[in-house]
């Protein structure tokens, strides 16, 4: 059990910026409004993600512990009707596995709360503590008990900056849920709860970026678009810029990148790749998350509807711009 967690972890957990990535999905999921992320040297000897949703109760606290004891997935067609970010339950045991975790969860209704402490896979104690309602899981010294992994974490400044830019895109398709990021005590952003999604992308991306943003919508049947463009001046010459959310989920999908450029087409430099901030809504029914381990990818049961829709929706407000 130990064993296949840590194998697990192998694919779900590549650096410190992966298990920040499924804290967060998590604290999204429990419906939080303001998640805290406190790092210590890049991630390697702390991370800790302090949240106010749902929180659990002891029962929870300890299932959620288990390699798929909360698996959202009974029957193949659960596969299709995947509303939160998490769906596998497998993040929590595979990095508990490679750590020293430490949860302390209250639900609101609840007088006390639970601590549970892990221990490379092993439960080595469970408490009563008094708590706030909400979550706080703090992962300690990341791939302690796997020597080769932890030989392969690069600098601090590396993983810092994967850090950094994993909140920045979880961020811009949060707006309206506070995110704050400590690194050795001290504070490297706050960004409020945002009402519109242009004023956290001035937060995340630079005041500079916002005036000329181009935003743009289309509702569909069977898909809804809602994004905000930078203008051409600000294109990049990596994909980096590129923030593109699929029912609320970050991917790096190439048909939906693709579909980006395609819209563009003719108003980019060769080799330049625009700055932009995408929400594609479906029916859950209309797309698989369970592609990738790290859920980066997805499938579309009609991708040349996805795409035909995204492609012209952005050649359309940019056509707008030339009237
Ligand atoms: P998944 O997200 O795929 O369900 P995880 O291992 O990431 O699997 O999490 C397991 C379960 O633990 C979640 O389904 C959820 O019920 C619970 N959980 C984890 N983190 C939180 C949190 N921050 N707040 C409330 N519940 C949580
Ligand atoms: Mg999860």
């Amino acid at each position: 059990e130990i064993l296949t967690n840590k194998i697990a972890a192998g694919e779900v957990v590549e650096r410190p910026s992966s298990v920040l990535k499924e804290l967060v999905e998590n604290s999204l999921d429990a419906k939080s409004t303001r998640i805290v992320v406190d790092v210590k040297k890049g991630g390697r000897s702390l991370i800790q993600v302090a949240d106010n949703g749902e929180g659990m109760d002891k029962d929870d606290a300890l299932l959620c512990l288990e390699r798929y004891a909360t698996s959202k997935i009974y029957t193949d067609d659960d596969l299709f009707s995947i509303s939160t970010l998490g769906f596998r339950g497998e993040a929590l045991p595979s990095i508990g596995s490679v750590s020293r975790l430490t949860l302390i969860t209250r639900k609101k209704d609840n007088p006390a709360g639970t601590k549970v402490v892990m221990q490379g896979g092993k439960i080595v104690n469970v408490s009563e503590i008094g708590a706030p309602p909400g979550t706080m899981i703090s992962v300690a010294d990341l791939f302690y008990n796997v020597p080769a992994r932890r030989k392969f974490l690069k600098t601090v400044a590396t993983e810092m900056g994967h850090i950094a830019d994993t909140m920045s895109a979880m961020a811009l398709g949060w707006p309206e849920t506070a995110f704050e990021l400590v690194h050795n005590d001290r504070k490297l952003f706050s960004w409020p709860a945002a009402q519109d999604p242009q004023d956290r992308i001035a937060d995340v991306l630079g005041k500079d970026v916002a005036p000329g943003l181009i935003r743009f919508s289309k509702k569909e049947p069977e898909v809804s678009i809602e994004g905000c463009l930078a203008m051409p001046e600000f294109s990049r010459t990596t994909k980096r810029g590129l923030y593109i959310f699929v029912n609320g989920r970050l991917v790096k999908d190439k048909l939906v990148t693709h579909a980006l450029m395609e819209g563009y087409k003719g108003r980019l430099m060769k080799g330049k790749y625009p700055v932009a901030v995408v929400f594609l809504r479906v029916p859950p029914d209309q797309v698989d998350v369970n592609v990738h381990p790290a859920k980066a990818e997805v499938r579309f049961v009609n991708g040349a509807m996805v795409h035909q829709a995204l492609s012209s929706t952005v050649k359309e407000s940019l056509d707008a711009l030339d009237q």
